[in-house]
């Protein structure tokens, strides 16, 4: 059965079911193109010879939304400065929904498109608004040029030796979310006190995932905010953090601890803040440039004589045998990809050609955003 057979099948269906009349056409096709991409990536899977899992039948209960895909059948209407209502369906049907805050965008943004979706028993809405370029250009206050080193023990380190902590919200977490999941054991499977805990649990990772993502938007914002020049490497946290499990025959080294670092690294949010770092640095004109990590090996290199000094994971301090420099670990690191976008030395792979290219500065917008007067206290 195709998309197209399901479509049609759709003013019969609506016949017996008026609700679906309120809903609006748009929606109910777009639920129905949701359902056909699920079986087309199932075939494609299918084909490449994977084990995908059949598309399961969503009820109710696992239903997790709707959208609605053009500006028809709603509306969002903003009240000034904060605040603004959602309207659903129309005339008597219609359903008003209040809503905080506003975009950053102004008058020219034009609401396209909508998701509803449900999570943890609350219902949340998704707007996707369709914006000008020219609204989206973000204000740099300052023109530094940054070098800087994502970790664990320090979150970011900086190219002129500022750090920003990392909060380790799992590890702060941890103890209660392990608690809640000692009490939901102890309940009957299906038992009421079992469904609310499990409630609890998954609102506890969502506060987790919220503080998260709160925390690198802003960190992000104000990197680019205060440089014209960010260089970082690229990084593959899900590399980073392959389990040390191994295969029989290869069986693994210290899963527990790797286990344990591996949390840290998921937990630090990194697989986030490249995305949101090369859109942010775009708005603002930014020039953001990823190192090749393998071949530059920032954490290896001497940021003063370019030769690789190896060493291990526990060794915080770099200290180059060559020619004495001698710097923290992270920081040497933040100062090599700082100074690879411009390097002439000779480095094996690191050619104009092996480098990772550069975000496009966007055209001529980096003048006409950058402030007069640079801030004199940058805030990363
Ligand atoms: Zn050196």
């Amino acid at each position: 059965m195709s998309y197209y057979d399901q479509q049609n099948a759709l003013p019969q269906i609506k016949a017996y079911r008026p609700e679906f009349v309120e809903l609006g056409g748009h929606a109910l096709q777009q639920t129905l193109r949701r359902l056909d991409r699920a079986f087309q990536s199932f075939f494609r899977r299918v084909k490449a010879g994977q084990t995908p899992g059949f598309p399961r039948f969503k009820s109710a209960k696992r239903f997790s939304g709707f959208a609605y895909p053009d500006p028809a059948g709603w509306k969002l209407m903003q009240h000034g400065g904060r605040g603004a209502t959602l309207r659903l369906g129309s005339g008597d049907a219609a359903l008003s929904i209040r809503a905080r805050g506003r975009h950053r965008f102004g008058a020219e943004a034009k609401p396209n498109d909508i998701t509803i979706m449900r999570r943890n028993g609350q219902s949340f809405v998704s707007v996707t608004l369709r914006v000008p370029e020219s609204a989206c250009v973000r204000q740099r206050t300052a023109d530094m040029r940054r070098g800087m080193d994502f970790g664990i023990t320090d979150w970011a380190a900086f190219d002129d030796g500022r750090t920003i902590d990392n909060p380790r919200w799992v590890r702060v977490d941890r103890p209660k979310l392990a608690a809640l999941q000692r009490q939901r054991a102890r309940k009957r499977k299906g038992s009421v006190r079992h469904k609310r805990l499990g409630h609890d649990i998954a609102r506890l990772h969502d506060r987790i995932a919220n503080l998260r993502r709160d925390f690198v938007h802003k960190k992000t914002r104000c990197m680019v905010q205060s440089c014209a020049v960010l260089a970082t490497e690229q990084l593959a946290p899900k590399t980073m953090s392959r389990s040390a499990r191994g295969t029989v025959e290869t069986p693994g080294r210290p899963v527990r601890q790797k286990a344990g670092l591996n949390r840290e690294i998921l937990s630090a949010g990194f697989g986030m803040a490249h995305p949101m770092l090369a859109y942010k640095a775009e708005e603002a004109g930014t020039r953001l440039h990823l190192s090749n990590t393998r071949q530059l090996k920032p954490s290896q290199r001497c940021s003063a004589c370019w030769e690789i000094v190896p060493k291990t994971l526990s060794q915080g301090m770099h200290i180059c045998p060559p020619c004495g420099h001698v710097m923290p670990r992270d920081r040497n690191s933040a100062m090599v990809v700082l100074i690879d976008p411009h390097n002439t030395q000779d480095t094996p792979g690191t050619g104009l050609a092996a480098r990772p290219k550069p975000l496009p500065r966007q055209r001529g917008k980096s003048r006409s955003v950058t402030r007069e007067t640079p801030a004199t206290t940058p805030c990363v």
